[in-house]
């Protein structure tokens, strides 16, 4: 279990968001904890999904809320795609940048929820749009993986921006972990 102090916001530029999360091989009470938190950071932030990537933790967990209720997965995997439908997805991750993604209109997904109970989740719409984009952070892929070449031009210059303040971010954390005393 990796360090989970002050679980916050990672940015594009960070290299958790690229990391491919592992699965959970046993839920604990620390793995319910982080879903209960990383719900409270989606609400925050007015956002509707949430990956654990986007938090620094690369294991497989989500939690979405669509309008229909809080779902808190562990090990979500698509099991059937079906029809196509593209909507404009921002990311908490990527502030500032909205791009039109296609999608399938209808997924299945499989996952344990945080009692470690298998469920099947059938979504369509938003719903089943917001599964894929959690699932694509699990397997460290982001919207602007999906961009064209057109809407990649640009947000160039936003990336790097993003980058910038993440490097930044980055750096002021190693510099705190540097001491203990901070005075
Ligand atoms: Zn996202």
């Amino acid at each position: 279990m990796e360090e989970r102090a002050g679980l916050k916001i990672r940015i594009f530029g960070d290299p958790v968001l690229r990391k491919k999360a592992k699965p959970v091989k046993r839920v604990t009470f620390v793995h319910r904890d982080i879903l209960s938190e990383m719900a409270q950071i989606m609400y925050a932030g007015s956002g509707v999904g949430l990956a654990a990537s986007q938090v620094g933790i690369s294991e497989a967990m989500i939690v979405v809320d669509a309008g229909q209720g809080l779902y808190k997965l562990i090990n979500p995997v698509i099991v059937k795609k079906k029809g196509s439908q593209a909507i404009e997805e921002g990311c908490l991750s990527l502030p500032g940048i909205c791009i039109k993604v296609k999608r399938a209109a209808k997924v299945v997904v499989k996952a344990q929820d945080d009692s470690c109970e298998p469920v099947t989740i059938e979504a369509d719409g938003l719903l089943a749009c917001v599964f894929q984009h959690e699932i694509d952070h699990l397997n460290g892929k982001l919207i602007i993986d999906h961009a064209s070449i057109i809407d990649k031009l640009k947000i160039k210059k936003c990336l790097e921006r993003l980058k910038k303040r993440s490097e930044h971010e980055r750096l002021r954390e190693s510099e705190a972990k540097s001491c203990k005393l901070q005075l």
